[in-house]
């Protein structure tokens, strides 16, 4: 089956589904969790439909740092388990799956006069440790080399802004970035959608009754009843609305946008200290088309939940402020060009669902994972700055729970371990409604437009196309052929060329502006950028399939 996803197929889809065909698992919500949950469940052979109520990528996915991580900071928090998890699932995304979105970073750490030289052992631990991981979770040092020390002259080839007065060399330590984060929820939608899932936005799940699913189709505003077997709730922070014995504690995270230029083009991700904090880091990370994003923040956000959380002005001071310290010449509000915000699904305790026959289940398997944190979330309620237990402290670890309503929640997580999420929740979505599926494949799928990375190295296309869409980038071009305009950047300020938004209207879904300016590519990162590229976004819908 294709995995192009366009407005037609959508429409052609859902009428299928609300005129009574059932599936064997619905899924709610198509961030990286959900896309992931559709994809495991299309693999196992089950019928599949995915809603979202926005888009692809809509709520946290997009805010992101775009990170791979390998688990350096849960070594550091004595989570053994949790960190080799990190880098098994790098490994897997690094080499196997995905090996077009996610490439190899180089961190550094300045040894300024603010890393102190017992920081500065205890950094090279947590790095050595870090290395064993990576090795044991099976990625050669040959796709992510070992950490070292490295001299000053290094630290500012790399990092030109540091500033040079007692600089006495530096760390460094390699992870996964990604391109970007809605790439990996696009490819795995649309790799679901190849294997028969339905993929279908702006379709707002608003109640689940047994087998039947009410949905509200924003597009036409029209309601309909879709049957289903299983249910899988992968709504992110608004996990509660499906499954009110769900407790989160959201906590909001924030990053600046620079342009490479203020920070002289760095060729590693910048890795700063914060004051006073024993394991607490601000990281200014280079991204393609010329940005660097400076990040993040970790604010208990509790009350509604905001459909595009806001950066607040003190966390842009606190985010400015801390890079500063280590720069020669400081930044300014006029060096950031954009800012956004995300909220973590964090747990702030047990599911209750005492009724509930699939039971709840850690990222681990330990029943515990969650509830472990459950007294600490209640204890910070308050969300000031002074309470007992901050949000950084709750539990990264994910949540399975099938309620007594029958619906499975997964939730809390990493974007690097969505794939652990999503097969532990169709594993225990498929327990609980009797489903005949096959085990899990996900680990030896690849995505579409992965390839070895020898293959990727000889795809004729330009770099930054084949790092966003790998072995399709030349598809993309193609796009272009007789109207050679369409490989002309769609504005000042972006390299993102008229083909890209082609191939996102008639291959990735996108059904209007936003979905083209603020998800398929990020342009709406820099608002000046997006107002700039409007016209050429709303231009791309008036062309006629050929
Ligand atoms: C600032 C920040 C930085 C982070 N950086 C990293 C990182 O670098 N690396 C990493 O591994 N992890 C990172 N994380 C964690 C990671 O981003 C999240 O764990 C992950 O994206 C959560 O994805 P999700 O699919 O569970 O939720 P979401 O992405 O929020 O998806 C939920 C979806 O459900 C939809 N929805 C909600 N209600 C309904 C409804 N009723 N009907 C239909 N659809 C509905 C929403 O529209 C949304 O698209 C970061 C998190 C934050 C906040």
């Amino acid at each position: 089956m294709s995995t192009s996803l366009s407005g037609a197929r959508r429409a052609r889809e859902l009428a299928e589904l609300a005129s009574g065909r059932e599936v064997d698992l619905l899924v709610v919500g198509l961030g990286v969790t959900g896309a992931g949950v559709a994809l495991d469940a299309a693999a196992r052979g089950l019928r599949v439909a995915a809603l979202d109520a926005h888009d692809l990528g809509f709520g946290t996915s997009r805010w992101s740092s775009k990170l791979v991580h390998g688990g350096l900071r849960y070594l550091a928090a004595g989570h053994l388990g949790l960190a080799y998890e990190c880098a098994a699932e790098r490994h897997i995304l690094l080499r196997r799956t995905a090996p077009h979105l996610v490439s190899a970073l180089p961190f550094v750490l300045p040894l300024t006069p603010l890393v102190s030289p017992a920081r500065t052992a205890l950094s090279r631990v947590g790095f050595a440790a870090a290395d064993a991981l990576r090795a044991v979770a099976g990625t050669p040092a040959a796709a992510l080399p070992r950490a070292r020390r490295i001299g000053a002259a290094e630290v500012l080839r790399l990092l030109p802004a540091v500033r040079r007065a007692g600089l006495r060399g530096g760390l460094v330590q390699w992870d996964g970035q990604l391109v970007d984060d809605v790439r990996l929820v696009v490819a795995l939608a649309r790799t679901a959608a190849g294997r028969g899932a339905r993929i279908l936005t702006r379709c707002r799940v608003e109640a689940v009754d047994g087998g039947t699913v009410a949905v509200l189709d924003t597009l036409t505003a029209s309601r309909h009843a879709i049957r289903a077997r299983a249910v899988v709730n992968a709504t992110g922070v608004w996990a509660q609305h499906l499954d009110p014995t769900v407790r989160l504690r959201p906590s909001r995270g924030t990053h600046l946008v620079l342009r490479a230029e203020a920070l002289g083009h760095p060729a590693a991700a910048l890795v700063v200290p914060v004051p006073g904090e024993r394991n607490r880091f601000v990281f200014a990370v280079p991204q393609p088309d010329g940005l660097v994003y400076l990040g993040l923040t970790d604010e208990a956000a509790d009350g509604p939940v905001p459909d595009v959380p806001e950066p607040t002005t003190a966390e842009i001071r606190f985010l400015l402020e801390t890079l500063n310290a280590t720069l020669g010449a400081a930044l300014t509000d006029a060096d950031v060009v954009g800012a956004f915000a995300g909220l973590r699904p964090l747990l702030a305790s047990r599911a209750g669902g005492s009724g509930g026959s699939g039971g709840s289940a850690g990222a681990d398997g330990s029943a515990g994972a969650a509830g472990a944190d459950g007294s600490a979330g209640a204890a910070g309620a308050d969300g000031s700055a002074g309470r007992a237990v901050r949000t950084a402290d709750l539990s990264r670890r994910h949540l399975v729970h099938t309620s007594a309503a029958g619906i499975t929640t997964v939730v809390g997580g990493k974007l690097t371990t969505y794939r652990r999420m999503a097969r532990d929740a169709v594993d225990a979505a498929v327990a609980h409604a009797g489903l005949p599926a096959a085990a899990c494949r996900t680990a030896w799928l690849p995505l579409v437009g992965a390839a070895p990375a020898s293959v990727l190295a000889r795809v004729p296309a330009p770099a930054r196309l084949v790092a966003r869409y790998g072995a399709e980038a030349p598809a993309v071009l193609a796009l272009a052929q007789g109207d050679p305009e369409l490989l002309v950047p769609i504005a000042d300020g972006t390299e993102v060329t008229g083909a890209e938004l082609l191939w996102a209207v008639r291959h990735e879904g996108a059904l209007d502006v936003d979905d083209l300016l603020d998800r398929r590519t990020r342009i709406g990162l820099r608002p000046v950028d997006r107002a700039r590229a409007l016209a050429a976004a709303r231009d791309v819908f008036t062309r006629q399939e050929p």
